[in-house]
């Protein structure tokens, strides 16, 4: 058990960018709790800018099942934010609930348990392109189901078909994506049959129909890898799969722009969401051009949020002069720290210089 503190203790201090020798010297002395906290706080400093910190993920598919058992629970200096260690020596954030869910208005506003439709947004007043955090220190990954793909997002007969359908037998567990809180679960005549719909802390909300069995209720909290149903054929259904969407805003994009169904493999961490998905015409497997310039984004977002730099204003420093030796621009610099005057320096100041 010591030793699995001790290996945790040195990922945190290697995540938290504390010094090699330090956190050597910290193995070499005898491990106690308050040192994995002091490295845990140090992570959760600064919280408004700490948007580089990446968890080691959970393997794609892994099911949290009796086999991991939680080992602790540290809490970190922002009480809404937990750290739970695990017993094969991984460990994750765990969002406090009874804290963080009162000033969290993805699940206040526009929540509602029994219409299907939450929210009032049309699509032409949706935003050009929204970025979406599908894996980072907080959350976590499990595919729905594994399984041949039954029926694509589109077009068919007519119908506009806003999800995917995922082969599978009557009675196979179908999982909760990322971590969240259930908005709906009810019976569904005629369309979904027995629906679980997740709204998630990254503003995704994801649909589960035609399930023989629900698991979960409406405004319960659940994590990625949960069991919240069976599979099943309720509803409008010619046979057992999982009618599985992806919404925004009430807006359903295809499923296949973020899961390979296939292998369950998420296929990125960051995921720029762009109005024009919203089309049911909009389809992955048409835009795979369109999908590389999007991952070419998505990694140059993910380096520039893990390039986030500061200055320390010294005596004597002034905006030009900082400008220059980051190789930048003053006005740049005043859009970065939100400046209005950039004559006004003080010392000490903290000033985001990337
Ligand atoms: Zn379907």
């Amino acid at each position: 058990m010591k030793r699995e503190i001790i290996s945790l203790a040195s990922l945190l201090c290697a995540v938290a960018g504390v010094s090699a020798q330090e956190a050597a010297t910290a193995e070499g002395d005898s491990m106690r709790m308050d040192t994995v906290r002091e490295a845990a706080d140090s992570l959760k400093r600064d919280t408004s800018d700490v948007v580089v910190i990446r968890r080691v993920p959970l393997e794609s598919g892994r099911t949290i099942d009796d086999e991991v058992i939680v080992v602790d629970t540290i809490p970190s200096s922002n009480e809404g934010v937990n750290i739970v260690l695990f017993n094969d020596n991984t460990w994750r954030y765990v969002r406090n609930r009874s804290i963080s869910a009162d000033d969290d208005t993805v699940f206040t506003s526009d929540w509602d348990t029994i219409k299907l439709q939450a929210y009032g947004i049309e699509l032409k007043d949706m935003p050009v392109s929204v970025v979406i955090d599908l894996v980072d220190s907080l959350k976590s990954y499990h595919y729905p189901h594994v399984g041949k793909i039954n029926s694509k997002y589109g077009v068919r007969r007519r119908r506009s078909h806003q999800g995917t359908d995922i082969d599978l037998e009557v009675g196979d567990p179908v999982y909760a994506v990322f971590d969240g809180r259930v908005r709906i679960s009810q019976y569904q005549n005629g369309g979904y049959g027995n629906l679980v719909i997740i709204r998630h802390d990254n503003g995704l909300e994801t649909y589960y129909g035609h399930l023989s069995e629900r698991l979960v209720k409406p405004n319960e909290w659940v994590t990625a890898g949960q069991v919240i149903g069976y599979g099943g054929s309720t509803g409008r259904s010619t046979g057992p799969h999982l009618h599985f969407e992806t919404r925004y805003k009430g807006q359903s994009f295809d499923p296949e722009r973020l899961i390979d169904f296939t292998t369950g493999t998420l296929r990125r961490e960051t995921f720029l969401l762009k109005k024009s998905y919203f089309s049911i015409y909009s389809k992955f497997t048409q835009d795979f051009d369109e999908e590389i310039k999007s991952e070419e984004e998505d990694r140059k977002i993910a380096a520039q949020a893990a390039a986030v730099q500061y200055h320390i204003v010294k005596k004597g420093d002034t905006m030009g002069r900082i400008a220059i030796n980051y190789h930048t621009t003053v006005s740049r610099l005043c859009q970065l720290n939100g400046l209005k005057n950039p004559d006004r320096l003080s010392i000490g100041q903290r000033i985001r210089v990337r």
